[in-house]
């Protein structure tokens, strides 16, 4: 039987198995995601989420790729922890202009005792403006994935990053097995889990089989899983890092999008360094979920956006929220999406 056929709930992905996706031929791999895709998502619908960095920099651990890192000198401005006040603006914000799920991170490597009572702040506020809420916040322990959850978190992010053999060489302050512990207590708590990785860190073709198996092989999916390109930081250790083969990257998304057929795989850091046909390749692949709008929260013109003109261009539509859609914000999105089609800023294939 095809993997296609018997892909939906498999949790026993074998290294054999992931190599000869990543080994098939580039067309035959892309043919068999998007029918994948096809059985699960609406093909012209992506998720948008919008990304705040809650708290910024001096992070005590010393992931490689991360400007972030207290270990490593990049010149990041430090910020506190930002009032309740100012997300929930900024949150508002975003909703304005289109997202549906809101992130908040900060670069901890868990949250003290004195930030949780702000965080869960900001999660009943956030939930309470409609959106779906997202924290990235580092390791938890189990009262606090409770207290999380109580407040309305809806998912938690927390990356594996690579696969469990190559994780040391990126990482040394945090073990695979926490991660896979911080995992576990979001899921038993009842929370989604945002999980996955990077690519272009010096990570072998089995190192990024290894770390999809590891997401795909968990007792649950992850309903949402971000796939980065490095982004390359002048002060971090991979800063010269090599480029990351294009086409091995939408491999990527392609072979996460058949293992793992009904989360939301997303387009995530290093977007901004993909042209517009290869982000068209990605979606194609099976990627239906992009962070949006991070620079619209200090511009007043949505129209402007490059992501929605790409939307535009072809023919995607921002999905509405899982639960509780909200078609009179839905129309809203979709009525800026025709006057862009419309707008002389936009090729258009009927003209030609
Ligand atoms: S834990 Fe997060 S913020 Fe801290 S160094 Fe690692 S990736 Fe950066």
């Amino acid at each position: 039987m095809s993997a296609t056929a018997t892909a939906v709930s498999r949790h026993d992905w074998t290294l054999a198995e992931v190599r000869s996706l990543f080994e098939l031929p580039f067309n035959d791999l892309l043919f068999q995601a998007q029918t994948v895709h096809r059985q699960h998502f609406d093909p012209n619908r992506v998720q948008v989420s919008t990304l705040l960095s809650i708290k910024t920099g001096a992070c005590p651990e010393d992931c490689k790729y991360c400007p972030q890192s207290g270990h490593y000198n990049t010149g990041l401005d430090k910020e506190k922890l930002l009032e309740v006040q100012k997300v929930l603006e900024e949150a508002a914000r975003a909703k304005a202009i289109g997202s549906t799920r809101f992130c908040m991170g900060a670069a901890w490597k868990h949250p003290s005792a004195k930030d949780m009572p702000y965080v869960l702040q900001m999660v009943e506020g956030v939930k309470a403006l409609g959106l779906e809420t997202c924290m990235t916040l580092g390791k938890l322990d189990q009262e606090q994935t409770r207290a999380l959850a109580e407040a309305g978190l809806d998912y938690y992010n927390h990356n594996l990053d690579t696969s469990p053999e190559f994780y040391g060489n990126i990482i040394t302050t945090r073990t695979y097995a926490d991660r896979l512990e911080t995992l576990a207590y979001v899921r038993d708590a009842g929370m989604k889990i945002c999980s996955g990785g990077i690519l272009g860190m010096g990570e072998s073709l089995d190192d990024r089989a290894g770390l999809l198996i590891q997401l795909a092989n968990l007792p649950e999916h992850p309903e949402s899983v971000p796939i980065n390109m490095l982004v390359k930081v002048k002060g971090t250790p991979l800063a010269e890092a090599q480029d990351v083969d294009p086409f091995d990257f939408i491999r990527m998304l392609a072979v996460a999008r058949i293992m793992m057929p009904q989360s939301h795989v997303r387009l995530s850091a290093g977007r901004e360094q993909m042209n517009e046909q290869m982000q068209a390749l990605a979606f194609f692949a099976g990627a239906n979920s992009i962070f949006y709008g991070e620079k619209l929260l200090t511009t007043a013109n949505p129209q402007a956006d490059k992501d929605m003109q790409l939307f535009a261009r072809l023919g995607i539509q921002p999905e509405a929220r899982e639960e509780h859609d909200d078609d009179v914000h839905q129309a809203a999105i979709e009525q800026a999406l025709v006057e862009q089609r419309d707008s002389k800023l936009f090729y258009n294939a009927a003209s030609v």
